[in-house]
Parts: C-alpha cells; sequence; structure tokens
C-alpha cells in the first residue's frame, strides 16, 4: 500500500490526483531527479522542457514533502537575512542571492501562468513585529532593502495600519510586500509536476532510492530497480533518510504544524485579514497564517526540533490561534498537521555539487515556496 499525502486541508482539497507506477527494473535516464517537491517537480519540468529524458523517483507520493504542507507564504529573499549573507559571501554575492529570490518570485508566478496552476495564489504578504524591537527591526529591514537592495514594493505599516489589515491587537507594526504573496503548495506541486509529466519526465512513486553508485553514468537502486543517469539531482530536503549522509549532516529537520478551521466564510476572514493578504511575526519561532481559497483560517507555528508533534496538536495550534485572534475562539479546526522544514546553521540556502555529475538543493530553512523553484530551473 502506497504511503498517503499527510492528513491536511491540502490534501483534502487536492485538485488533482495521480497513481505513478513503483519503479521495476532497469532503466536509463539523461537525469534522475530524486524527490518530487517544488524542487523535484521544478527540475524535472525544465529539463523535459529541454528535451532531455528526465525519471523522477519519489519515496512516497509526489508532494508528499514539505512542499504539500507548507505555510505556502511565498516570500522574497533568504531565511538568512541579507546582512547575514553579506557576511558570509561580500557584498556583492549576497546581492546576486537577493535577485535570485527575487526572480524566484516571479518564475512561481510565470509558473502559475504558463501552466494554467490552480493553486490560489494571492498577492501580499506582511511580516509583522509584536514590540518595539521588533519595529525598530523592521525599520531597519525596510530601510536596507529599500535603499541597498533597490526594492519597491514594501510598504511600512504603522500600528494603526498593521490594525487595519490584521485584526489583532499583537502586533505593532508590519512591513508589506505587494510583491511576495501565498498559494495552495500543493495544489501548485502537483500542477508542476503535470506539467513535467506532459513535458515527458516520468514519474514513480513508492520508490525510494537506497543507494547511488557514483560513477558516470550513475546508477541508483530502488527496492525493485534500477536507473542509470547521466546527471543525478537529490531534491530531498529534510527528508534524505540515510541517502548521502554528508549532506544530510548539513541540515537539521525541524517539525512545523499548521492547523485549519472549518469554512469561515468570505466575509469573516475578509474582516480578520484584509484583502487575503498572508502575514509572518518575526519572533525566533514565529507564527504565520493566511486564509485559504475557501475561507479557513490557516494558522501555523510551534517547532519541535525531536520530530516528535506537540501532544494534542490541534489543542496547542488552537490555543496559539485564538492568543492572536480571540474571534476564532469558537471556530471549529478541521485539520491539524505537520512537516518538517530542513534548517542550515547559518539558515542560508544549501546548494551545488556532491560529484561532478551531482547537484543537490536543501536547507531553504523554512523559506523555500519560492526558491526551491528558482535553483531547479
Ligand atoms: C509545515 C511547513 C510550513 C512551511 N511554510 C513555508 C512557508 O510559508 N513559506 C516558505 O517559503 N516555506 C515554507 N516551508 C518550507 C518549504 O515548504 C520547503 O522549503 C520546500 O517545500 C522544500 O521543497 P523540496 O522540494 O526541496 O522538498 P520536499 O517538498 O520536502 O520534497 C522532498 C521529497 O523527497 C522525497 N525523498 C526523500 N528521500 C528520498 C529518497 N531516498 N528517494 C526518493 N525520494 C525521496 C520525499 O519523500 C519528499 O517527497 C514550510 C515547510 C513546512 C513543513
Amino acid at each position: 500500500m502506497k504511503v498517503k499525502h499527510t492528513d491536511s486541508y491540502y490534501a483534502a482539497s487536492r485538485n488533482q490526483q495521480f497513481d505513478f507506477p513503483k519503479l521495476m527494473g532497469d532503466h536509463v535516464a539523461d537525469v534522475c531527479v530524486i524527490g518530487s517537491g517544488i524542487t523535484g517537480a521544478t527540475a524535472a519540468l525544465e529539463l523535459a522542457n529541454k528535451g532531455f529524458k528526465v525519471i523522477v523517483l519519489e519515496a512516497n507520493r509526489v508532494g508528499w514533502g514539505a512542499s504539500g504542507r507548507s505555510g505556502g507564504q511565498a516570500i522574497f529573499g533568504w531565511a538568512s537575512e541579507q546582512d547575514t549573507l553579506e557576511k558570509l559571501v561580500g557584498k556583492s554575492d549576497a546581492r546576486k542571492l537577493w535577485d535570485i529570490s527575487v526572480e524566484a518570485l516571479a518564475l512561481t508566478k510565470s509558473n502559475i501562468n504558463k501552466y494554467s496552476i490552480d493553486c490560489d495564489w494571492r498577492d501580499g504578504m506582511v511580516h509583522v513585529g509584536v514590540k518595539p524591537r521588533h519595529d525598530k527591526e523592521l525599520k531597519a529591514w525596510y530601510d536596507d532593502l529599500t535603499e541597498n537592495y533597490g526594492y519597491e514594493s514594501l510598504e511600512m505599516w504603522d500600528q494603526e495600519k498593521t490594525h487595519h489589515h490584521i485584526a489583532s491587537k499583537k502586533y505593532t507594526s508590519g512591513m508589506f510586500d505587494s510583491n511576495s504573496g501565498h498559494l495552495h503548495p500543493l495544489n501548485y506541486t502537483l500542477g508542476l509536476v503535470n506539467a513535467a509529466k506532459q513535458a515527458g519526465a516520468e514519474f514513480y512513486e513508492d520508490s525510494a532510492v537506497t543507494k547511488i553508485e557514483h560513477g558516470d553514468p550513475a546508477t541508483l537502486f530502488t527496492k525493485n530497480g534500477t536507473v542509470k543517469a547521466n546527471h543525478v539531482i537529490l531534491a530531498c530536503n529534510a527528508y534524505m533518510d540515510g541517502l548521502e549522509t554528508k549532506l544530510e549532516n548539513k541540515v537539521m529537520p525541524v517539525g512545523t504544524y499548521i492547523c485549519a478551521t472549518e469554512p469561515l466564510g468570505e466575509d469573516f476572514t475578509g474582516a480578520l485579514m484584509k484583502d487575503h493578504i498572508a502575514a509572518c511575526d518575526i519572533n525566533f519561532v514565529l507564527d504565520y497564517f493566511r486564509c485559504s481559497g475557501d475561507h479557513r483560517m490557516l494558522f501555523g507555528g510551534r517547532v519541535s526540533y525531536s520530530g516528535v508533534a506537540p501532544f494534542n496538536l490541534e489543542k496547542a495550534m488552537r490555543g496559539r490561534m485564538v492568543d492572536i485572534f480571540p474571534q476564532l475562539s469558537d471556530a471549529k479546526i478541521d485539520y491539524a498537521w505537520g512537516g518538517n522544514v530542513a534548517i542550515t546553521m547559518n539558515r542560508a540556502p544549501h546548494f551545488g555539487r556532491l560529484k561532478p555529475n551531482v547537484y543537490f538543493a536543501q536547507g531553504f530553512s523554512g523559506h523555500g515556496i519560492a526558491a526551491t523553484g528558482w535553483q531547479a530551473h
């Protein structure tokens, strides 16, 4: 029996259903992609469009990992802020990384349009502060991005304006970006998978790669089959599970959680969050939230470093949500779920080559919805 998608609002509202076969027997490919989240699906799509023979091997189901469970907020920049990147790689390369992140957002929107992906995209996302120190940090961030990076879609909100957009008394300021936005991450991923399939990529589910014999070509082994491939792309992020320990040791899988209320109606959610924007605070352990296409509150937060979900997840998530929005104290929770993000030590992403013909991308540190797509294209 194939593993199901995790029981979430996204799985319940997915608009495409795939049932790809298990890899059986011996195959050859120009490129073998391991993992079918946004990273793997985008890589497969781009390469198949260029005429390469692509095989995607997925241990579970397409979109089963973080890409199918995520908060769905597609945001500029990286989890490590620009000043950290400047210290790590210098100003010039930090600038290139910044440009990549902005291009990644454009690519996400362009993929949605080009491949007609029905994934509830909405423009607008705000980072909010909860205390005077945050207000200063947000203002300094805004100044840096507008003055040094020329990013023009930002707006600073004072407490009143923030409250006008988000009906919670908790927030003291906001940095709004009209260029960021949010989407249904599983439907986006499945839309990419569908486009890649139509471009000729072959997908196999329930086909965990258990070993890679490096060489030219490399040979990848699953329980019932093999793929000989000239190039390999590792797109396993926080779910690699022992395949390449050298890479796996560079990231820490950290659990993060989301709950979805019952549908609340457009008027109710529109009053909670004006213009259907997404929001995220800037605490170290942050709350992130937005309303779904069918007008539920999707409220995310909490972390688990042990991989064990909080006891009574639904109750734990409800507590956080009602603390921010007491208006939701009577709302029924229909779903609560979690997934792993891959955190690097400095929160900068980790991508590159493991061998001359083996590429990898991981460690998006909770900031991968847009970025995963760019580095794979
Ligand atoms: C709850 C949650 C909320 C999040 N919220 C946000 C957000 O709001 N904004 C944002 O930007 N980011 C967010 N993220 C992070 C974002 O979702 C990830 O950065 C991104 O989806 C990673 O995509 P990926 O394709 O690299 O990995 P994944 O989507 O995790 O895919 C990896 C796939 O590889 C497969 N795999 C692993 N090992 C093997 C193997 N040996 N053989 C075959 N297949 C294998 C797995 O089964 C999995 O399907 C969130 C993540 C979670 C979990």
